[in-house]
């Protein structure tokens, strides 16, 4: 199937007489007949539902679509994309472990990787995104188990080499993780360059009404762990904690996804309400038609505020001569997304008044919907960061996050042009 009928169909098959929609399976446990047989569902010997909190019919339906979108083997969902990026690292790193990323990602994650992880005993090092093979590699220790990066980062916009990034990680023997809620599958399938695990913050372009926080995690199946076997104990060694299951033997290409839904989702339980993951999938039926729609509207923006002489700068690898154009013409040759970081002449100051002159773009905590909103993320998003540490995730104080919408581009575009003459 092609990507636009992977959007509707994936996932759910109906069989005879069953519901033409997948249902909403709002049941916290499923029922049995036999202590037998519930003994080898807790056992992974036997597939089956048990206790939502591992796994769901509606949820499993959505993250399996989700696998697909992305060419994955399997995928998991999680109640939010922080966990999807948490659930990510943990599921191979430990206390004593160290993983290397892009400064250029969501300050969420930054804050959950430099701060939080840290105090669980999980090193990160962060390297530029845009520096040569041979200085990410630098980055490197005998712990280190990942690599992380996002293919357009928010709010910089910088896009991914992630060719380069699977390289650099494939010759330490870890896996790539990828980010790819901006690009959406849609317009990248990071799997596709070498990456090895995607994740998701579903509560944006996939859910795309802004009704359900989310997230997802999607292995590609192509990492052998058993060749790095040293290196992946949790994967490769008995889990004393579930029988003595080991997770490549028993699950072959799915041994991250099993071992992260068997483990993590158990222990730690940020499962979405199989309610939010029906409205998910609402919103990936139309995903690529959306996802389209954004990225010519944001195309029309971007061009009209590079020719606007009350802007300082736009960011926008759609636009020719952007620093991004042809990493994201080689990634994403549709289309890379909404998303637009411009700068207001009169910096921080002109920044914050033209958002308030703004009466259709809401000020919003969120991006990647349907409608259009705008973010200063100096002062919301990424506020807890230094001027230091936001320079290096590519944030200047005037930077305003503009998530262009589905709304007609021309109303758009007169909502900012007044707001620019009243920002002056
Ligand atoms: N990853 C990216 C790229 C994001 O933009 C966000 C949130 O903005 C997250 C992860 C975290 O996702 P959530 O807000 O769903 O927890």
């Amino acid at each position: 199937m092609r990507i636009d009928t992977k959007c509707i169909q994936s996932g759910y098959a109906p069989k005879n007489g069953e519901a033409r929609i997948l249902p909403i399976y709002q049941s916290t446990t499923f029922k049995y007949e036999s202590t037998e047989q519930m003994g080898r569902l807790f056992d992974l010997e036997e597939d089956g539902y048990f206790y939502t909190r591992l796994a769901n019919p509606t949820n499993d339906a959505v993250a399996a679509k989700i696998a697909d979108l992305e060419g994955g083997v399997a995928g998991m969902l999680t109640s939010s994309g922080q966990s999807a990026c948490f659930y990510s690292i943990f599921n191979i790193c430990e206390a004593g472990d160290h993983f290397v990323c892009s400064t250029s990602i969501y300050g969420g994650t930054y804050n959950l990787f430099s701060v939080t992880m840290k105090k669980l005993g999980i090193d990160v090092t962060f390297v530029d995104p845009d520096a040569p093979a041979e200085e990410i590699s630098a980055a490197f220790r005998p712990n280190t188990k990942a690599l992380f990066g996002e293919t357009i980062a928010n709010p910089a916009l910088v896009v991914l080499d992630i060719e380069k990034f699977a390289k650099v990680a494939h010759d330490h023997g870890v896996p790539l993780i990828v980010d790819n809620t901006f690009a959406t599958p849609i317009n990248c399938r990071p799997i596709e360059w070498g990456a090895d695990i995607v994740v998701h913050s579903t509560t944006k372009y996939m859910d795309g009404h802004a009704t359900s926080v989310g997230g997802a995690i999607v292995d590609s199946g192509n990492f052998d762990w058993e060749a790095h076997a040293d290196k992946f104990p949790g994967l490769t060694t008995p889990d004393e904690s579930y029988h003595g299951v080991v997770y490549t033997e028993r699950f072959g290409k799915a041994a991250y996804i099993t071992k992260a839904t068997a483990t993590l989702m158990r222990d730690l339980g940020s499962i979405p309400s199989p309610h939010n993951s029906f409205l998910l999938n609402l919103g990936l039926e139309t995903l690529a038609l959306r996802v389209r729609k954004h990225c010519e509207n944001a195309q029309k923006v971007a061009e009209f505020l590079s020719k606007n002489d009350k802007v300082s700068w736009v960011s926008f690898s759609g636009l020719e001569g952007d620093k991004y154009h042809d990493l994201a013409k080689k990634y994403m040759p549709n289309g890379s997304c909404g998303v637009i970081s411009f700068g207001v002449k009169g910096g921080r100051e002109s920044a914050v008044k033209f958002m308030d002159s703004l009466k259709l773009a809401a000020i919003v905590t969120h991006v990647a919907d349907a409608r259009t909103s705008v973010l200063h993320p100096a002062s919301h998003t990424h506020r807890q960061m230094n001027d230091e540490e936001l320079k290096a995730a590519g944030v200047t104080p005037d930077l305003i996050r503009f998530s262009v919408g589905i709304e007609d581009a021309d109303d758009i575009i007169e909502d900012i042009e007044n707001a620019l003459c009243a920002a002056q």
